[in-house]
């Protein structure tokens, strides 16, 4: 099968995002490469992809055990067999993983750099040869990122262990330094290296500085705005993400909350009615994101300054992955400041504190600059954008949006260019509720919320019609067609 087949029959999908295609080439021409792709851009399918075309066995090498396993369901309902290897499976599963892996049968395998490490992995892994390593979030090797991750530099060991298998490392943030690390502790060979641009077309940053009051009455704006939409809140302490959502709450918005100091069970159920849409809004700390790959966030507030652009980007692009448009509202006020200064101030260690300083003020120009704000991010992680000067939709370049801007501000119902009925929606989402349940896969894994309105839409009546409708490619439509069908009929009658 050639790649542009593989990405209708398995995907759905007609055509690559920026640089996919490329990068699918390269890995199956055996070469080694190394990818910096924002959030959202598509950088899975780059890896998965051309397991899928050769027919070989690419090791995923991920730092989230939650996220594999994700990735994992996700690629089994599209019909791509593939698996998770973690400490946390019964002996009788991992038996099952390693059946279908010496019978060749699989083409994804994930394992977290932790298991990678263990001498007997290698034994096994030498013994299958897997097509290629695709390593994910490779900025986790750095010492110079912000999330490193110790385990990940025992990686260097891949390339003197398979010294004939590519590796391929994704990254969605690194800085030259980074970048550089990544290349040397992985000892990639004369690698192609892609960076994408980092201007993420379709978020809308609006910054705006206000007071506790006005911070309340925004948020509570942009919540209307995104009517049935999923949102998520950032707020600097553990007290505000909990007054916040009282507050919220209060006003008939339901909404959840999510930090460090809760208890693991009820951090978990939260995340998942959200994940699957039974609550719209999520406030949080920090805390919530990491592994946090639903597609159809529509708007991140930020309820104060971040500490850093790197960090602001990072959460802020947690809002449409999908490539729909969204918001990413930054509310700050001058308090925000000192908060953030003395945290500074605490640090010990000079280097440190320098580069704390350094992006403080770099957060404090983002904010307080009049100048494009898509702009100011690309070029804070050294891009000079070529086609454009101006982005076109940041507060800047197009003013405060009339939902912001407006002091009775009505309320909106969820807007449709498509005119598809509210209410036959919400019974497609619940039944994809119940149905994501029934698989135990993630909400958005069974239909993507786009390709739910598609249905509604298209309306297809067999499953070849179904085939049609981007988002569903023939091997979901072949195997669940018919439960999607019928779904679809019992929407239309509602
Ligand atoms: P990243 O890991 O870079 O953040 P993902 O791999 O999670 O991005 O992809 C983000 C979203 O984009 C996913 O919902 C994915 O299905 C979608 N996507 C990826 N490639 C394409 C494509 N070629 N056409 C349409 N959608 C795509
Ligand atoms: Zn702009």
């Amino acid at each position: 099968m050639d790649i542009h087949g593989a990405l209708r029959e398995f995907w759905g999908y007609d055509t690559f995002r920026p640089k996919q295609q490329e990068i699918v080439e390269s890995i199956l021409g055996g070469q080694d490469v190394a990818v910096v792709m924002p959030t959202g851009g598509g950088k899975s399918l780059c890896y998965q992809l051309p397991a899928v075309v050769s027919g070989r066995l690419c090791v995923v090498v991920s730092p989230l055990i939650a996220l594999m396993q994700d990735q994992a369901s996700q690629l089994t309902q599209l019909g791509i067999p593939a698996a998770v290897l973690n400490s946390s499976q019964e002996q009788e599963e991992r038996k099952d993983v390693f059946r279908r892996l010496y019978r060749g049968d699989l083409r994804l395998l994930y394992l977290s750099p932790e298991r990678l490490a263990v001498p007997s992995t290698v034994e096994w892994l030498e013994k299958i040869q897997p097509g290629f390593f695709a390593v994910d979030e490779a900025h986790c090797i750095s010492e110079w990122g912000h999330e490193f991750r110790p385990e990940y530099r025992q990686m260097h060991t891949l390339r003197d262990k398979f010294p004939g298998v590519p590796i391929a490392a994704f990254t969605a943030s690194a800085t030259r330094r980074v970048r550089h690390d990544i290349l040397s502790q992985l000892k990639l060979r004369e690698p192609k290296t892609f960076i994408t641009s980092f201007a993420r077309r379709n978020l809308n940053y609006i910054v705006r500085e206000s007071t506790k009051k006005e911070k309340e009455k925004l948020l509570l704006r942009a919540i209307r705005k995104h009517k049935g939409e999923s949102v998520i809140v950032y707020a600097p302490t553990i007290r505000m993400v909990e007054e916040t959502a009282a507050l919220l709450n209060e006003r008939g918005v339901s909404a959840l909350h999510y930090h460090g100091q809760m208890e693991t069970g009820k951090r978990r159920v939260h995340q998942e009615q959200w994940m699957n849409g039974e609550a719209d809004v999520m406030v949080g700390t920090v805390a919530f994101g990491l592994g946090i790959n639903k597609p159809d966030v529509r708007c991140v507030v930020h309820l104060s300054l971040p500490k850093s652009p790197e960090q602001y980007y990072q959460e802020a692009g947690r809002a449409g992955r999908d490539g729909q448009p969204a918001d990413c509202v930054l509310l700050w006020s001058r308090g925000d400041i000192g908060v953030l200064v003395s945290f500074i101030d605490k640090l010990e260690e000079k280097d440190n504190k320098e580069a704390a300083w350094q992006r403080y003020h770099a957060v404090k120009r983002l904010v307080d600059q009049d100048a494009c704000r898509m702009l100011q991010i690309c070029e804070y992680f050294g891009e000079s954008p070529k086609s454009w000067s101006a982005c076109g939709t940041c507060d800047v370049c197009g003013g405060l949006p009339e939902w912001m801007a407006k002091d009775d501000a009505p309320v909106r119902r969820v807007v449709f260019d498509s005119g598809v009925s509210p209410s036959q929606l919400a019974a497609l989402k619940l039944w994809r509720r119940d149905y994501a349940r029934k698989l135990r896969v993630q909400a958005y894994v069974v239909l993507h919320d786009r390709t739910l309105t598609e249905l509604l839409i298209r309306q297809p009546a067999t499953v070849d019609e179904l085939m049609l409708v981007p988002g569903i490619g023939p091997q979901k439509a072949r195997k669940y067609g018919e439960d999607i069908l019928e779904a679809l009929f019992v929407a239309l009658e509602s």
